[in-house]
């Protein structure tokens, strides 16, 4: 049978997972059009400098764009940017999706690629001049110039793009608050130890941070935001406010769909399939099985670009036929200034913490067990340590627990099978 000169690809989301499917996609061998359609204006670019060196004026804007035009011609995806997938249906065999600008799209094969939205602080004052968050590269275009004028900053949030935004702030010589309302900094990602090494580290460099409370409302005259009241009366004054709290993954197109979707994201299994069993999704708009057998039961939501790739990379595969598993060991770094840190394995279920090196030093690793195998190391300052036990994870392997903690040992050395005291 002719091939039918009207089937194509549609890829909804032109992010980290966008790039990547479409990447995967003629990696295999696929030859079938695609249509990949972002809503922002610019084509696909890294997100982790946003909060990190372009907003501190270290990183210009081209460099972050992947690809150009030309690239996307050669591989004969067609790029659609500013322009969003509005309405969406589909049977088993295709489907047609609408865009806001009105255009027709038929596909037989989808990926949603939708990403995440940015939580808004749900107070009052949240919509004055001066109040930011950071996702897209238009957000940190507006928050840029700001961060450069202003004496005092409130970031609302002590998660991981807070926390990056907050140490630009700080380097370019603001006087900075973190209002966190948790107990603990980067509390549902890390070990209570590195929540307070983290504290700690931005104390030394200037940073406030102000655990267990929490905005009420944001302040302002005309239009603009004065401060942070917070719910024991206080207001800690400010020009700019950096809102972090999270995001939110974008399902209306899934929900249009009818497939399974949960608060955390559009649920997959390991083949980035959703619950059509047809349509693939992948990156931040989505919640599945874990891939790393960590003893972790349930769904996960990783939000990564290890995570957005690998994902992206196994939903290319189960659009070209192949059934290839997503089981990657997830891994993650966050550059608060200075201060880097590198994370790999899960640690949320861990029994026992063994600290190699001096915390004080801002040069030590944190590995997790659980039943005494190694399921996660968080490094600062160590990319050797870090390395070594990611690569460890990696294999399957473990460490001995007490051996790890000495520094005079190179961790390389003590990697051994699970539940195996012979060295690999
Ligand atoms: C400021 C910041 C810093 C980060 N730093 C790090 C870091 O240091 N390390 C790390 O590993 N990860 C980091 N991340 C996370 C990482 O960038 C994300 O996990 C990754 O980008 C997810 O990729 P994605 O493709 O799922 O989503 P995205 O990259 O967000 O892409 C989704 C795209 O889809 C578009 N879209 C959504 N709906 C539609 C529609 N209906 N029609 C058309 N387009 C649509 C969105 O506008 C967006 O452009 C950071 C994220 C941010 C925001």
């Amino acid at each position: 049978m002719a091939p039918d000169p009207t089937a194509r690809t549609l890829v909804v989301g032109a992010g980290q997972a966008g790039i990547s499917l479409v990447t995967a996609l003629r990696e295999l061998g696929d030859t079938q059009p695609v249509v990949l359609v972002g809503d922002e204006p610019e084509p696909p670019y890294e997100r982790p400098p946003l909060s990190k060196t372009y907003l501190r004026g270290e990183h210009d804007r081209a460099s972050l764009i992947f690809h150009d035009a030309a690239w996307f011609a050669d591989l004969g995806v067609e790029l659609v940017t500013g322009d969003a997938v509005a309405t969406v249906g589909r049977d088993a065999s295709g489907g047609v999706a609408t865009t806001a600008s009105g255009r027709t799209l038929a596909f037989d094969r989808l990926a949603l690629t939708t990403g995440a939205v940015n939580r808004v602080l749900p107070v009052e004052g949240a919509a004055l001049d001066g109040v930011h968050s950071v996702r897209t590269l238009g957000d940190a275009d507006r928050l840029a110039p700001r961060l450069r004028s202003a004496r005092r900053v409130v970031v609302v949030g002590g998660g991981f793009i807070g926390l990056e935004i907050a140490a630009g702030a700080r380097a370019l010589g603001a006087d900075v608050t973190v209002v966190e309302a948790t107990d603990r900094l980067l509390g549902r990602a890390v070990t209570p130890v590195l929540s307070e090494a983290v504290r700690a580290a931005h104390e030394r460099r200037g940073t406030r941070v102000l655990l267990e409370t929490t905005a009420v409302r944001l302040t302002g005259e005309r239009g603009g935001v004065t401060g942070v009241e917070l719910a024991d009366g206080t207001t800690l004054p400010a020009e700019v406010v950096v809102v972090g709290i999270g995001a939110v993954p974008r399902t209306d197109l899934a929900e249009q769909l009818g497939l399974l979707v949960e608060a955390r994201g559009i649920v997959v299994d390991e083949h980035a399939r959703t619950s059509d069993g047809v349509t693939v999704a992948a990156g931040d708009c989505t919640v599945g099985p874990n891939p790393f057998d960590c003893g972790e039961a349930g769904l996960v939501r990783l939000e990564s670009v290890p995570h957005a790739s690998d994902q992206a990379r196994t939903a290319a595969a189960t659009l070209a036929g192949h059934r290839t598993a997503y089981d990657r060991v997830p891994w993650f770094w966050s550059d608060q200034g200075d201060l880097r840190l590198q994370m790999a394995g899960l640690p949320q279920g861990a029994d026992q913490t063994v600290v190699r090196g001096d915390v004080t030093t801002e040069r030590f690793s944190l590995l997790s067990y659980r039943s005494g195998r190694l399921i996660a190391v968080e490094s600062v300052g160590s990319p050797t340590d870090y390395l070594a036990v990611k690569r460890a994870l990696e294999k399957g392997m473990s460490m001995d627990a007490d051996a790890a903690a000495d520094t005079s040992v190179p961790l390389k050395r003590l990697i051994t099978r699970v539940r195996d005291t012979d060295p690999a």
